[in-house]
């Protein structure tokens, strides 16, 4: 942790925990929070210098933080919560891995399951006792995936820690609405402008042809010929964690042109 000055907390909206905010659909949601007046506690691995110029203003306070290590996360969150309370997690930090399961180690399970799966429930774990107290309760989303809705043969353990995922999110969502913690998730892909599919794109043979092949597997990517952008997901977490869904919980919501909802139809040209 590398930063300590607090807001007033009449002088925010609240206070929202970001994980993975550097980067893609993390930066994204810490931009439209801060925008909506929340005192915004980012977490990420690597602070990028390249954000300073664009993450600035009172509002945004960013920390050195590894969603795979309970202290780190349990950190990030008592830091928030030092301002006044917890009103918002959103647990986005995530990795991919494409591989089939013949050639997965234990190394890389244990890495993917604890950066998609571990760290939304320690996540979860260390928010909800301070949202409990929170007379307005709290709202935790949980950036899951399209492959969290339907699996995906390229990805069988990526696929298997989003459906957790989604698994978790209902569970709790059901577990604390007593509390009026509401708990959600979005299920998008593929997003343009992340630090996942750049990576895929970075190793393609041909990253044109890939970037097409990203877009023909969802309906209305195709139709729209482009992804679906950052921002378009931190809008979804936005009314996630907005009074507008003051009685939404253990939702999914997909924001994958119709991705997830089975095989699309056949290109004609
Ligand atoms: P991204 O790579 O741009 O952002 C991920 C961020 O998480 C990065 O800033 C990274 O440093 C951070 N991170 C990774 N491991 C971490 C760790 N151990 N501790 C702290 N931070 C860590 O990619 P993105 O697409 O914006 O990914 C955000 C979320 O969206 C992920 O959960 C991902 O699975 C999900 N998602 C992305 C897509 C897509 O098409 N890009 C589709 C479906 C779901």
């Amino acid at each position: 942790m590398t930063e300590s000055s607090k807001p007033s907390m009449s002088s925010v909206r609240g206070v929202a925990v970001v994980t993975g905010g550097e980067s893609g659909i993390g930066r994204a949601t810490v931009l439209r929070l801060a925008q909506a007046g929340y005192a915004v506690y980012s977490g990420d691995l690597r602070l990028n210098p390249s954000n300073d110029a664009v993450f600035t203003g009172p509002n945004i306070h960013r920390h050195a933080c590894d969603v795979r290590k309970e202290a780190d996360v349990r950190s990030l969150i008592l830091t928030a919560s030092a301002a006044g309370r917890l009103d918002v997690l959103v647990n986005n930090a995530g990795i991919g891995m494409v591989k089939p399961i013949t050639e997965v180690t234990e190394e890389e399970w244990d890495r993917c399951l604890d950066t998609n799966l571990k760290a939304a429930f320690f996540g979860c774990k260390h928010a909800i006792p301070l949202m409990q107290v929170n007379p307005q309760g709290g709202a935790i989303v949980n950036v899951a995936s399209n492959a969290g809705l339907l699996p995906r043969a390229h990805d069988p353990v990526y696929s298997i820690s989003k459906h957790a995922l989604v698994g978790l999110t209902k569970s709790l969502a059901l577990c604390h609405s007593v509390d009026r913690i509401r708990i959600n998730a979005v299920c998008p892909g593929p997003v343009g402008d992340t630090g996942m599919i750049n990576a895929d794109l970075a190793v393609a043979s041909d990253p044109k042809a890939m970037a097409e092949q990203f877009i023909a597997a969802s309906p209305l990517a195709r139709a729209f010929r482009r992804m679906i952008t950052p921002d378009e997901v931190a809008q979804a977490i936005e009314y996630l964690v907005s009074d507008a869904a003051l009685l939404v919980t253990g939702t999914m919501i997909a924001i994958d042109g119709g991705k997830s909802l089975g095989v699309p139809p056949r290109v004609t040209q």
